[in-house]
């Protein structure tokens, strides 16, 4: 009787880390078990917590990023050591460059053995090797610190710039004992996790100044706006103001895409010619070719309002006239109580110029999405695809590849916020089936996946971890037999096939049937619509293969301009 008593009165390591995570709200942890955190993720799932397992600590670590932007809060990835924890810093690193709230969690091993370089089972210094990649790192290494470990590790997440931290947890700790009622009061619960940071009133009036002396102007909506939930003021700045905005890919759908001064399709128009730009959640970095250079107007012919969190971001490229540091939700009610209610609208010259411009672009475009060739190309996937996601607003679109990304980012409208998921500030491949995860068990909402045939290799086998949980995933592969296009050869004649190329005909339909899902093998628009169609109804697991041209597609999609040229030899 008496050992019951103890044991009833302790509580150890692995109890606090949930317990604190539990204290703040924390329903969700994408996982990969292992030593020494398996017990971890048992105890979490016993406890009540959501733990979703993957076969890759990377796609764990891209869905705990994507959670955070959903959600504003951690998404929390759980990792065993060296190995799994270096497989988890891709999307810890990825988290803090596209300013997502995200906490890599990872067991290590003992510290005594580690620092005196000993050769301890997976050993490494791993809080010293994640420091330069995220936004604050910390090692817990005492039971009663556990409290304080997670509410450091939740405010540097989410406050200010929101982005990737990572917490170190030695195996040592997780099974450290302690008092109950006194680890119990060790936990913290964050009061406001992300303060508001409220606009000078000297900074608002200089940018509404600048605004109204616009011929010009046109805002540019970035995922920073997107992620801060500030729909109906935005919208409300965009409307009130009249101004022409242009919707970075993830900022798609704060306004819908079919919203009269949406100039998404006369973006090299409105970028050119614009006199006064105000950014709003958005850098001027590659993506935006840095606000300089031919993609823009003359050098000092147009001048910027700059709205973001963090203050460093001012002046990052060009000069910015007109910088507003803040909270988006803050700056723009502050905007919005400035322009009063008799703003003038953005002149008449100007708009009606940019919708001509755009309704011009998208009336050549509409034809070409109609076709309903065999073997398929992009565009009339995509077109297929885009009436389905009309008539499914509420689906959440995920997208990667080169060709895939690029077309489908301008083809497939977007009507809500937050729905559409996508390679973000890098371009990277390989955030597919994570964020497809991630987005349906977050949101309950049909997931779409549509996916280029190499960047889904780079997550594939993530479907097994989608059918274990019955999501409502249905992933488009854009198959075209290879990276770019399926049609290169060797130029030596040789029995490889040349690098960017990839077994013809490939089935990625059986895999996804393999696992219990449905597989599905599309040769036109048609079959791929009814596909689809079905999949968002029924809610099940679905893969289907659209066959599309191995000729259609171009080199890096749009972005081939940054492929460096050898200067010896062109390519074969
Ligand atoms: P995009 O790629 O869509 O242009 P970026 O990732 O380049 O978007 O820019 C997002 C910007 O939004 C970052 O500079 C970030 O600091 C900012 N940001 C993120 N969240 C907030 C917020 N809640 N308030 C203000 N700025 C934010
Ligand atoms: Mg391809």
């Amino acid at each position: 009787m008496a050992a019951e008593t103890t044991t009833q009165n302790l509580t150890d390591g692995f109890h606090l880390v949930i317990d604190a995570l539990k204290l703040n709200d924390i329903k969700t942890i994408y996982h990969v078990p292992g030593i020494p955190v398996t017990d971890l993720g048992r105890l979490a799932q016993a406890s009540g917590l959501r733990v979703i397992s993957f076969r890759h600590e990377q796609n764990a670590g891209y869905a705990a990023s994507i959670a955070g932007y959903l959600t504003q809060k951690p998404g929390v990835c759980l990792t065993v050591s060296a190995p799994g924890f270096l497989n988890g810093l891709n999307a810890l690193a990825h988290a803090t460059t596209n300013c997502f709230p995200m906490i890599l969690i990872s067991g290590s091993s003992e510290r005594e053995i580690v620092d005196l370089q000993q050769g301890d089972y997976e050993e490494m210094d791993q809080l010293a090797v994640a420091k330069s990649l995220c936004k604050a790192a910390f090692r817990v290494l005492h039971a009663q610190d556990i409290g304080i470990g997670v509410a450091r590790a939740i405010r540097a997440a989410c406050s200010g710039r929101p982005g990737g931290v990572y917490l170190d947890l030695p195996a040592k700790l997780l099974g450290q004992a302690m008092d109950a009622d006194l680890g119990a009061k060790s936990l913290v619960k964050v009061i406001d996790p992300a303060p508001a940071y409220i606009p000078a009133p000297a900074s608002i009036t200089r940018a509404l100044d600048l605004l109204k002396s616009a011929k010009k102007p046109l805002i540019i909506l970035g995922k920073g706006a997107a992620y801060a939930q500030a729909d109906a003021d935005i919208k409300s700045l965009v409307e009130t103001s009249g101004i022409p905005y242009l919707p970075m890919s993830m900022a798609k759908g704060l306004l819908p895409d079919n919203h009269p001064q949406s100039a998404s399709a006369a973006r090299s128009t409105v970028l050119k010619e614009a006199d006064v730009v105000m950014l709003i959640g958005a850098r001027l970095n590659w993506l935006l070719s840095h606000g300089k250079g031919k993609t823009w107007g003359a050098p000092g012919s147009q001048k910027f309002i700059h709205i973001d969190i963090d203050p460093k971001e001012m002046d990052s490229n060009v000069e910015i006239a007109a910088p507003v540091v803040g909270d988006i939700a803050s700056c723009v009610a502050a905007l919005l109580k400035g322009m009063g209610n008799s703003w003038p609208k953005a002149p008449e010259a100007w708009t009606s110029v940019v919708r001509e411009k755009a309704n011009g672009n998208i009336a050549k475009m509409a034809p070409r999405l109609q076709n309903n060739n065999v073997p398929m190309d992009f565009h009339g996937a995509l077109g297929a695809l885009k009436r389905i996601v009309q008539e499914r607003p509420d689906v959440i679109l995920v997208n990667e590849g080169a060709n895939t990304l690029d077309f489908a980012r301008s083809i497939i409208d977007i009507y809500q916020p937050r729905k559409r998921l996508d390679v973000g500030t890098w371009g990277i491949m390989g955030i597919g089936m994570g964020y497809a995860v991630a987005a349906a068990v977050e949101t309950g909402k049909p997931v779409l996946a549509v996916e280029g045939d190499s960047a889904f290799g780079f997550s594939g086998m993530e479907i097994e971890t989608i059918c274990r949980y019955k999501l409502p995933v249905c992933i488009v592969v854009f198959n075209n037999g290879g990276i770019y296009r399926g049609t290169d050869k060797n130029p030596t004649g040789g029995d490889d096939v040349a690098p960017t190329v990839f077994v013809k005909d490939a089935r990625y339909d059986q895999m996804m049937a393999a696992f219990g899902g449905i597989g599905v093998y599309a040769t036109s628009p048609d079959e791929l619509s009814r596909a689809v169609k079905e999949a968002i109804a029924s809610g099940k697991p679905t893969l289907v293969n659209a066959v599309i041209d191995e000729n259609a597609g171009t080199e890096s999609g749009r972005i081939g301009n940054l492929n460096p040229q050898s200067v010896v030899g062109k390519k074969a």
